[in-house]
């Protein structure tokens, strides 16, 4: 605290730290500043500043990730042991063990011997080597992942929060990288992208893995990374103001739904753009147009409830949908991603998701702290997560020496993850026990898809292979594209498939052919109800799905094959929305007729004079029957009436029942029956039943087959659709439909 200098950088500091720190923690931190201070008072950066700058550069990283006092505190004082008189002891005197740890970790992460190259002094850029050339080759490759992975792992295990310091520390010294020798920088520049850019990937901290690689990228290919910004700061000002735009639109439509969405433009990071470029084959005109958004929205429901909406208004781009809230990330991040056609007819990427979910993915395992400190209780999967990684620091000591360390740790640490390279060399990271499917569900969906069989490190394996790290990778496909993964893939005693990522594409993709399937028999069932009410031809299928507030007739072919709607509720509907109209049943509305009996219909008594009883004068609703007297046609009684109950004349009486005083319709059917005892009164039974009249009957008898045609009256399509299935049902009819008006 002697110059003001650096008196400036510990004010801002203290300024910086998460607000809920107590005056306790600010002391720990300034505390700290001190002896961090008075330790590097006499050493300078490459960059001719005080070395403490950079420790509290690093202290202001771990700050903005809100991590706790402690972290901060061992920030500040990470390069005290490996770099001053300061011991571990003095450490943990002055500030307790957790602080010592983790310092010790750091100091560690740096010092540990490099398995092929033996003891070598490492500098302040931590793993960073002499004589340590860039990797061409996979063999070289191999070594330093190993290499920088155990000494990732064993730092982790301990206490992942070691993991972020090295990363603020890295962070910073990218940050500063111009000042180191040019010589060094290329090649840590390529560190920090094969190594710890993945590590903060893994860490799910992508703030700052997307800082690293920008950094690292900027060193690693210059040309590239100049090119690709100019190109992206030349189309800036066209860009934002779009982006304006596009938010203020789906702030808009968002909220005419009740949804609540915070929407942010996603900034363009310039490795990102670049391996979207390489992976894609795409020139930068091709890849520059994507854009990007992202939605934050209150709760998982709303997430959803959002992507409906979107997907809704825009033609979503096909294979562009990820949902990681149902099936996360390896690194836990989550977030619904779709892509769309926005109005300018262009693609638009859209993230969704809560403000939780946010924080996890910009700030990973750190935010699983933040969140045990604020009471929200620890997450399963992390301290799952951070269990095993403790499990293999007790095998360090065990392992005689870095070799065999290595071996062990790809059989049992790893349990945890194996780093599998790609043809192009990517680094894909992977549970232990993942196979070539697994690896190619990783790589894209349609991979996994067409995954026919692998070559690993060049030779043909068998797709239950179990991965190693360091193993290389390359699929062999399905000659013909569009074929699909095997139901094999899916059995769990044939271990083809280890992680749920995978797992879950798989089964996407057979519930999609079932859903195919299920489209076809529902189209089927409706288009053949539809020809037996002779309605095939004048049906609008997108009219009929909108009326049932579905997307599209697909929609609900599907859900009349998988059950969720019913062809009842289908014409239902669809006769509402025509309401009276005509047309459906394409009559003349002068043929429709109703009986009265003294204004009020009677069915079953067509033709027949008749007229309620006097005796006990029925009244819609009661229970009824027909008497037919001699001469005066028909009189209706009550069933409970003591004049029928006395009668012996059985034959005269008719089953009759209340008609409805609406309009109904004559409708033509056709009736094919192999003739049979009682065929005839069975229909009209059945009609009389269903309260409707028949018009006409003409009976044509073609060897033992018969021909029925019948007008009856009906109220409507469902009631025909109804009347027609129940015939169909009786014994003996081989085909029963409506005859087409014309
Ligand atoms: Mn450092």
């Amino acid at each position: 605290m002697k110059s003001t200098q650096s008196s400036a950088t510990i004010e801002d500091l203290l300024k910086r730290l998460p607000e809920k720190f107590t005056a306790a923690d600010r002391e720990l931190v300034k505390r700290a500043y001190q002896v961090a201070e008075e330790a590097h008072r006499e050493q300078k950066r490459h960059s001719g500043e005080p070395y403490i700058i950079h420790c509290v550069a690093v202290a202001k990283i771990l700050s903005e990730m809100k991590v706790q006092p402690e972290v901060i505190a061992a920030g500040l004082l990470h390069d005290t042991v490996e770099d001053t008189s300061i011991t571990l002891d003095d450490l943990s005197r002055e500030f307790g063990d957790t602080v010592r740890n983790l310092v010790d970790g750091v100091t560690k992460l740096t010092h540990l011997p490099r398995v092929s190259r033996g003891d070598q002094h490492a500098e302040d850029n931590g793993a960073a080597e002499e004589n340590h050339s860039a990797p061409a080759l996979l063999g070289r490759k191999e070594d330093i992942v190993s290499e920088t992975l155990r000494k990732t792992f064993i730092a982790m295990g301990k206490d992942v929060r070691v993991m972020f310091i090295k990363l603020a520390d890295r962070l910073h010294n990218m940050r500063t990288l111009d000042y180191m020798p040019e010589h060094k920088r290329k090649r840590i520049a390529k560190e920090t992208l094969e190594i710890f850019a993945p590590v903060a990937n893994r860490l799910g901290i992508w703030q700052i893995k997307w800082v690293l690689e920008d950094l690292a990228f900027s060193y690693d290919n210059p040309e590239k990374y100049k090119e690709i910004a100019g190109l992206l700061a030349e189309k800036r000002p066209e860009r934002e103001a779009q982006l304006e735009e596009i938010k203020t639109h789906l702030v808009k439509l968002l909220k005419s739904h009740n949804i609540k969405a915070e929407v942010s433009g996603r900034p363009k990071h310039i490795y990102s753009i670049y391996k979207k470029m390489q992976k894609k084959g795409k020139s930068f005109d091709m890849v520059r147009d994507i854009r990007a958004v992202r939605l934050i929205v209150a709760d998982v429901p709303s997430c959803y409830a959002a992507l409906g909406v979107i997907h809704t208004t825009w033609r979503p781009i096909p294979g562009e949908f990820d949902d990681y809230i149902a099936a996360p990330k390896n690194n836990f991040y989550q977030s619904l991603h779709t892509a769309i056609f926005y109005e300018d007819k262009r693609p638009l990427e859209i993230q969704i998701r809560t403000p939780a979910m946010h924080m996890k993915s910009e700030y990973g395992v750190a935010a699983h702290w933040r969140y045990k400190e604020g009471g929200k209780g620890g997450d399963k999967n992390y301290e799952s997560f951070i269990s095993s990684l403790r499990s293999m620091v007790e095998m360090e000591s065990e392992a005689r020496d870095a070799n065999e360390f290595v071996e062990t740790m790809r059989q049992d640490v790893f349990q945890d993850r194996v780093y599998i390279f790609t043809p192009r060399g990517d680094i894909i990271d992977l549970p232990v026990g993942s196979t070539p499917i697994d690896f190619a569900y990783h790589v894209h969906t349609d991979i996994g898809h067409n995954c026919r069989g692998a070559h690993v490190n060049g030779k043909m394996v068998s797709l239950d292979h179990k991965l190693k790290t360091g193993d290389q990778v390359e699929i062999i496909l399905a000659p013909k594209r569009g074929g699909g993964p095997s139901r094999d893939w899916l059995n769990s005693h044939l271990g083809l498939v280890q992680t749920q990522r995978a797992r879950a594409k798989i089964k996407t993709w057979f519930k999609k052919q079932e859903d195919d399937l299920n489209l076809m028999q529902g189209r089927a069932a409706l288009e053949s109800e539809l020809q037996k009410l002779g309605l095939n031809e004048n049906v609008n299928f997108e009219k009929m799905a909108r009326s049932l507030n579905l997307k599209n007739p697909e929609d609900m072919f599907l859900a009349l094959g998988n059950g969720d709607l019913t062809i009842n509720k289908v014409l239902k509907q669809f006769v509402q929305e025509e309401e009276a109209d005509s047309d459906i049943f394409k009559v003349n509305p002068s043929a429709a007729t109703a009986t009265a009996t003294d204004a009020i219909e009677v069915v079953g008594l067509k033709g027949m004079l008749s007229s309620m009883a006097q005796c006990c004068n029925p009244t819609p609703g009661d229970p009824i029957v027909g008497y037919i007297t001699r001469g005066r046609g028909a009189t209706i009684h009550r069933q409970d009436c003591p004049n029928i109950l006395q009668t012996k004349e059985h034959e005269r009486l008719l089953r009759v029942g209340w008609g409805r005083s609406e309009r109904t319709f004559p409708v033509p059917i056709y009736i094919k029956a192999y003739d049979r005892p009682g065929l005839v009164s069975d229909v009209s039974n059945l009609l009389t039943d269903e309260n409707i009249n028949i018009t006409d009957v003409t009976v044509n008898m073609t060897e033992a087959v018969a021909n029925l045609r019948l007008i009856i009256e009906v109220r409507d399509i469902t009631q025909l659709s109804r009347v027609l299935t129940r015939i169909d049902n009786l014994p003996n009819i081989m085909e029963v439909h409506r005859v087409k008006p014309g």
